[in-house]
């Protein structure tokens, strides 16, 4: 699997699964713009790679913000003269029992998570179009197919993700372009590690593999749907959580 000569965006590339992500695609010979809320990890991610041998640049963006993410992928398109990958990865949790959310937080989870994936598909979606080739990956995740307790804002944004992959993929299928989703359960990151260690147990003991999943696990699927072998593949939403939801 090669990914050489490919251009690729990651957002929320700082940290987590995102950093996991701009690393494995880099590995494969990807350029890959680490965009991220954080410059500082953004910048990190980016020197990582390029001390491995590998090409990154570190790009600062708010997805939510539509002027900032479509100036990212002009600027991106201005260094690299294109993009071909762009990974929606940027997400955020807010968690509170429905009575209890503040309508803030009901607001901010969906403008990151929903809208920022909007936002960086319209602004990447041009481009791509003018290539007649590229691959959109969205990060979603498995509460947005079964909800949780707790998490009304992040499960509806994540079932969004759904739905936007689904019509993307009608819109942009004629014009070489993929999209997918992949769902996530249960992954090790900075935003799963505040979880007690009760609720770690409770959830391995639910997983058919029985082990928490690693930022890596789902990297490796997002770098094979951006690969020429996941050439024929568009619309889905692939779960990757050992076992946990079907
Ligand atoms: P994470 O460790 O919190 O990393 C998310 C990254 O996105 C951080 O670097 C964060 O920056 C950045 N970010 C936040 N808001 C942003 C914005 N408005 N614009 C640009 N970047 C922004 O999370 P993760 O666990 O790696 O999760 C990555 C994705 O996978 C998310 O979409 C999440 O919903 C999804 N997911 C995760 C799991 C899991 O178990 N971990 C499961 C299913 C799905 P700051 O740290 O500075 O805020």
């Amino acid at each position: 699997m090669t990914l050489e000569g490919k251009r690729a965006v990651v957002t929320g590339g700082g940290q987590g699964i995102g950093r996991a992500i701009a690393l494995k695609l880099a590995s494969l010979g990807a350029h890959v713009a680490v965009a991220d809320i954080n410059e500082k990890s953004a910048r990190d991610v980016a020197d990582e790679i390029t001390a491995a041998g590998g090409a990154a640049t570190a790009y600062r963006v708010d997805v939510s913000d539509h002027e900032e993410t479509a100036g990212l992928m002009k600027d991106v398109v201005e260094a690299l003269g294109g993009v071909d990958i762009l990974v929606n990865n940027a997400g955020i949790t807010r968690d509170n029992l429905i009575l209890r959310m503040p309508p803030e937080d009901w607001d901010l989870v969906l403008r990151v998570n929903l809208t920022g994936t909007f936002n960086c598909i319209r602004a990447a979606a041009r481009p791509m179009m003018s290539q007649r080739s590229g691959r959109i990956i969205n990060i979603s995740s498995i509460i947005g197919q079964v909800g949780n307790i707790g998490q009304a804002n992040y499960a509806a944004s994540k079932a969004g993700i759904v739905a936007l992959t689904k019509t993307a993929a009608r819109e942009l299928g004629a014009r070489g372009i993929t999209v997918n989703a992949v769902a996530p359960g249960f992954i090790e990151t900075p935003m799963t590690e505040s979880l007690s260690e009760k609720v770690r147990e409770d959830f391995t003991t639910k997983i058919l593999l029985r082990r928490l999943g690693a930022p890596e696990d789902v990297a490796n699927l997002v770098a094979f749907l951006a690969s020429d072998e996941g050439d024929y593949i568009t619309g889905q939403t692939i779960n990757i959580d050992g076992g946990m939801v079907w």
